[in-house]
């Protein structure tokens, strides 16, 4: 019987998990369309000429290691299709005000020796983590499902649903190591005193150590450029500069997949969604919103402490009370004075020794009635 559809499925949006959802259908044989509002794909992973001529900046994400780790892309065959994969001497830098700085270094090993007296504890947190990493991966980051591991999974379970405060206190004595674990945990962007941020730290933490801090050569954008290569390649079309506005607009097809916020999905279905989900989805909170500077630099930047510069990423946030009070402070609508920042030098990945910068202050609270005031 012929199919009675124009297409199996459509995804509207083509961030990297619409991407991800059009690639799985169609390596089933299925036929499917993604729908992006935007002139480029790939939604916070994209890339684009922000600054001086040359310069190529990626407009949000820029650091991978859970897509260099993702069992899913692993599977895929990007390289094929343009992306390579360059790791930067040092994942992370912490300085702190006393002009030293914390080095998470690619070996555990390297890392602990910077660390003092938590050097063991910290061998101890992450050591068997990062031996068990490949494996226990696809447990932790997959949905809940029985575990392929279910005793080292426990065990992670048991650090990782505590406060990110918590663990740090608990597992370290000094303020070099709570301070590194507290950055870590911060990306999580929750209070640091809330239960589960701990998991962040310790996946983060971990994957530096088990797989680098991976950035795509080129920029974020030629991780997405390869997705869509891919997608296509298997028979996949994509249509930019297509904003959705209601499922009706939509093609015949068997289903709709929405790569998209709980409030656009609620003013994209309408009244197909059932009253109790759609007022879920209304009364669904957002997170706190974040501010990113770009620079096109003349110069490799002139950190106080040197060792900065061999790190794609500087957390700037200080302490752990220092950083826990600015994801607090955000959380609850207020601005910190001293916002924790993440400075991201992926200049590694350049060409003709051009640099860019791009720093990223967050928390910071969302302010919708007045944008420009950020
Ligand atoms: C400042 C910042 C820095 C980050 N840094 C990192 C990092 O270094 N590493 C990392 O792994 N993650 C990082 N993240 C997180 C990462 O960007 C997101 O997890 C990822 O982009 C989410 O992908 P997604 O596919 O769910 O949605 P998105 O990437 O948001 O994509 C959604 C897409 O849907 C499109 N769309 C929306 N509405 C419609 C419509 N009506 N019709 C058609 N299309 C529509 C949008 O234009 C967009 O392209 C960062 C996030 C931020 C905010």
């Amino acid at each position: 019987m012929a199919n009675p559809y124009a297409y199996d499925a459509v995804v509207i949006g083509s961030g990297p998990n619409g991407l991800a959802a059009a690639i799985t259908i169609a390596q089933s044989g299925r036929s499917v369309v993604v729908y992006e509002a935007q002139s480029t794909l790939g939604g916070g992973v994209r890339s684009a000429n922000l600054t001086a001529p040359g310069f190529i900046h990626d407009i949000c994400s820029a650091v991978y290691p859970l897509a260099i780790g993702s069992p899913f892309f692993r599977a895929l065959p990007l390289g094929k299709h343009g992306l390579e994969w360059i790791q930067p001497p040092a994942p992370l830098a912490h300085p702190l005000d006393d002009d030293t700085v914390i080095m998470l270094e690619h070996s555990v090993d390297a890392t602990c020796e910077n660390l003092g007296v938590d050097g063991e504890a910290y061998r101890k947190l992450m050591g068997w983590l990062v031996d068990q990493w490949d494996g226990l991966d696809s447990d932790i980051l997959a949905p809940p499902r029985l575990p392929q591991r279910p005793l080292s999974l426990a065990r992670f379970g048991l650090r990782a649903m505590r406060s990110g405060r918590r663990l740090a206190e608990n597992v370290f004595a000094g303020q070099r190591a709570r301070a590194l674990f507290a950055g870590l945990t911060a990306h999580s962007m929750l209070p640091l005193e809330y239960a589960g941020s701990a998991a962040f730290g310790l996946v983060l933490g971990v994957t530096a150590h088990a797989l680098g801090w991976p950035i795509a050569r080129g920029g974020a954008q030629k991780l997405t450029d390869a997705l869509a290569s891919y997608l296509q390649q298997l028979g996949g079309e994509i249509v930019v500069n297509k904003c959705i506005t209601a499922l009706d607009e939509l093609p015949s097809c068997r289903a709709v997949l929405c790569d998209l916020t709980p409030r656009q999905l609620v003013n994209i279905a309408g009244n197909r969604l059932s009253p109790r989900y759609r007022r879920s989805l209304q009364r669904y909170r957002y997170g706190m919103g974040a501010f990113k500077m770009d620079w096109a630099l003349s110069a490799p930047v002139p950190w106080t402490v040197a060792q900065c510069a061999r790190a794609a990423t500087v957390h700037l946030g200080g302490t752990l009370d220092e950083i826990a009070f600015s994801e607090r402070a955000a959380w609850s609508g207020d601005h910190a004075d001293k916002p924790s920042c993440s400075s991201c030098s992926p200049r590694f990945s350049t060409i003709h020794g051009l640099r860019r910068q791009s720093t990223r202050c967050g928390p910071i609270a969302t302010s919708p009635t007045a944008p420009g005031s950020i």
